[in-house]
């Protein structure tokens, strides 16, 4: 079909699309981007790219029926969105949250294509998951979530096909459960996903790999632009995978963490966060439904409820909870604060608003497809050391984890600087639609 401007294209996407909102925030991010560039290329043009490009090739729905403690009969509801195989096998994460639907996993498998094609790596864009709540859930109950739900997925999957991961929800106990129960069903020990357990196929470094490859990230972003994280002070959200190791790796490198923040609120500790400090949060998170203030009692320092910790100045923010965390109002807080680069850790916890006041402002901004690329990328890594059979040592998955991060960023710098300026969000985007697109034209029209 023929669109007579960028704003007709989007707003027949709005028409289409008008119950997952999600979904069309992150296609609207990526149009706006590539609308211009896809333009240039009459071939992407001729072979319609960007409708295709859209549309998912496959989506499952399906009943995942469990059985509580108490004896209760529930039922909740499981997806998995297969996007785009046109570089790889479908490779995302299951997220296992009460804020489950059709429209989120759609933004967030449409994110991965991008994501995953940065990357470097073989791996086409995939997420699923369901609406399920893990908090309060006992181990028995987790389980079985995790079995029932493979009992459809199974069939949807595997090392060549689909290789599913971990997001909000889903960590290395849930992976082991549904590892364990595809394994059954299949009768074959396969790198049928990752996040594993190293004693059974597991990367080293992978729970890492998400954290530090964004901490990876700024510092390229900000070497590259002659600073340092050195003594800068950090704010982070979230108090799960990604935060934990994001604040890690900046105590490593000399930065002072001062939040950490959860859905109840945010702590505020203006000495920093130490390793020890960060150990105790890294214990008490192992249960989902412990909570963040237990740090402000624990060591005297200020829980605000409720609230998300833009309101605190620093120099430097990472976004590592969920989407849409961060909105314009906060990215005005942020900046008249003095803070100067933005990187999410999350996928699109910043809000188009917040982005636009980010790019405006000249701020240093980091979109998740580059900056939280790491997690997918080490997992990438895994798939590998499974089909070798051949594991690598912590230190050679971390070498290729920088490498990784460090040709995204040259990769942003080559399709998104002008003279005065790098647009993440543009370099981001188009470094990702190119490789995805001429593969397609490559494959014909499938
Ligand atoms: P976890 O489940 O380990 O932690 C999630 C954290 O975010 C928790 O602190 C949680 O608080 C908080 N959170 C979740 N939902 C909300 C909400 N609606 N409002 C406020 N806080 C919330 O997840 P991860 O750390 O793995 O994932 C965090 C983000 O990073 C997600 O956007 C995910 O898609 C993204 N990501 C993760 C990767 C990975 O490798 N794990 C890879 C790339 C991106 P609470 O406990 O109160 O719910």
């Amino acid at each position: 079909m023929k669109y007579n401007s960028k704003e007709d294209f989007l707003k027949k996407v709005d028409a289409k699309y008008s119950n997952e909102k999600e979904f069309i925030q992150a296609v609207d991010e990526v149009i706006n981007s590539i609308w211009d560039f896809s333009h240039q290329n009459q071939n992407y043009i001729d072979s319609n790219i960007l409708d295709r490009i859209i549309v998912p090739e496959r989506i499952m729905i399906f009943r995942v029926p469990w059985v509580a403690d108490n004896g209760e009969v529930n039922v909740n509801t499981g997806y998995r969105i297969q996007f785009s195989s046109a570089i790889g096998p479908y490779k995302g994460g299951l997220r296992f949250h009460p804020s489950v639907n059709l429209g989120v996993l759609k933004f967030l498998a449409f994110e991965q294509i991008f994501k995953n094609s940065l990357t470097g790596l073989s791996m086409g864009g995939g997420k699923g998951g369901a609406d399920f709540d893990p908090k309060g859930k006992s181990d028995r109950e987790i389980m079985a979530f995790c079995q029932s739900f493979m009992n459809e997925l199974y069939r949807h999957i595997g090392s060549d096909t689909d290789v599913p991961a971990g997001d909000i929800g889903v960590g290395g106990k849930e992976i082991g459960y549904m590892f364990g129960q595809y394994k059954k069903l299949q009768n074959n020990f396969t790198g049928v996903l990752t996040g594993k357990n190293p004693l059974w196929g597991g990367s080293l470094l992978r729970p890492e790999a998400t954290g530090y490859g964004l901490v990876y990230f700024v510092d390229e972003m900000l070497s590259y632009h002659k600073k340092s994280i050195k003594g800068m002070t950090v704010a982070i959200s979230g108090s799960g995978n990604v935060s934990q190791y994001a604040c890690e790796k900046v105590i490593e490198m000399g930065g002072k963490v001062v939040t950490l923040s959860d859905s109840s609120g945010y702590i505020y500790d203006p000495e920093g966060i130490s390793q020890e400090k960060l150990e105790f949060v890294m214990k008490l998170k192992e249960n989902r439904s412990a909570r963040i203030s237990e740090y402000a009692d624990k060591f005297n320092t200020k829980f605000v409820e409720g609230k998300r910790p833009w309101e605190v100045k620093c120099d430097i923010a990472l976004p590592c909870a969920t989407q849409n965390e961060l909105d314009e109002n906060d990215a005005e807080q942020l900046t008249s604060n003095g803070c100067i680069l933005v990187a999410e850790g999350a996928n699109m916890p910043s809000t188009k608003e917040a982005v636009h006041h980010f790019l405006n402002h000249k701020i240093l901004f980091g979109p998740g497809k580059a900056a939280n690329a790491g997690g997918v990328a080490v997992s990438g890594i895994e798939m590998s050391q499974n089909s070798t059979r051949v594991p690598l040592q912590r230190e050679e998955v971390d070498v290729l984890l920088k490498s990784i991060m460090k040709n995204i960023h040259q990769t942003c710098i080559r399709y998104g600087s002008s003279s005065d300026f790098v647009n993440y969000v543009d370099g981001a985007n188009i470094g990702g639609f190119v490789r995805v697109a001429d593969s397609m034209i490559h494959q014909g029209i499938v």
